[in-house]
């Protein structure tokens, strides 16, 4: 095995950025412009409780880091206190926001691509920061591109997946959940995450909050529910989100209309994430 080089945050920040300014990041519209704006980075311990609480509350089947990384190096002895988790979040351009919030109905074109092309990149970003820590000898792996990652059922929430980027956000100090469910970061709800869990140790990120819901003002004051408008099918109410109207509308609504107007897959949506006042910052600043 390689002899671990000596890395810190730094060196992780780098490495991300120089990747986000890359061709790769990459809307490959006719313009060329960029999916995502700059990142943020956190970190959270491999052995911060909340990550038991979490698999307590998801389900069994629900990953630790160390379950996570030991799918990818199962020869590797380590206990959870070794292993870090390394979550970022890419913002949405300015351009894709201000084009969002336009659309009622489906998504607008740059948010489609986002989705699908900007996702791509995603996934390039998780498994280029695994192997360049596994190269430099801290064995990583980007849980979400497992070929084991997979969706379930959780008997409290749904169909929930093995491993949650947003949860692993909310761990690693990005921010806290909304009424519609996204995560509410310093720089809003119009972005994505990702994460990838490596033998280092790189401490932790502060959480600047007490509860998982309070940089909502739904939650914090009672105000707003500005999401719930945004929706076209009513799936954001006083209760939360409603999982199954808004996986419903997206599989027979939003993904086959981009299919056909953009030539764009996956499933986008998103109406909710812009035009409210938590889309590009903590409505609580
Ligand atoms: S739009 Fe308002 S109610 Fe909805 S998540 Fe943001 S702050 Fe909370
Ligand atoms: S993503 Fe879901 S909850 Fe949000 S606007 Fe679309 S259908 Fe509604």
């Amino acid at each position: 095995m390689t002899r671990p080089q000596f890395l810190d945050k730094s060196w992780v920040e780098t490495t991300i950025r120089n990747f986000c300014a890359s061709s790769a990041n990459s809307l490959r519209n006719a313009a060329n412009e960029p999916a995502w704006g700059e990142p943020l980075v956190g970190y959270a311990r491999g052995d911060d409780p909340l990550f038991a609480t979490l698999k307590q509350d998801i389900g069994p089947f629900y990953w630790t880091p160390l379950e996570a990384f030991e799918q990818a190096h199962p020869d590797i002895s380590v206990d959870a206190a070794q292993l870090t988790v390394i979550s970022y979040v890419l913002p949405q351009t300015e351009a894709t926001r201000l084009e969002q919030r336009q659309a009622t109905e489906v998504p607008a074109e740059r948010w489609a691509r986002s989705r699908f092309h900007g996702e791509h990149f995603n996934c390039a970003l998780r498994l280029h920061l695994a192997e360049q820590l596994t190269e430099s000898g801290h064995p990583a792996v980007a849980p979400e591109r497992l070929s084991e990652f997979a969706y379930q059922k959780s008997a409290r929430f749904g169909i929930a997946s093995n491993w949650s980027e947003r949860h692993i956000a909310w761990i690693a100090g990005h921010g806290t959940f909304g009424l519609s469910d996204g995560l509410i970061t310093p720089v809003g709800k119009a972005v994505r995450f990702g994460s990838v869990v490596a033998k280092i140790t790189l401490g932790e990120t502060p959480r600047p909050y007490a509860g998982h819901q309070d940089w909502c003002l739904w939650y914090a004051k009672g105000t707003c529910g500005a999401c719930m408008q945004r929706c076209p099918v009513d799936a954001i109410t006083p209760e939360g989100h409603d999982k199954p109207a808004c996986f419903n509308y997206i599989r027979k609504v939003t993904a086959p209309y981009v299919h056909e107007h953009y030539g764009t897959g996956d499933t986008p949506c998103g109406l909710c994430q812009v035009k409210i006042p938590c889309e590009a910052q903590n409505p609580l600043k």
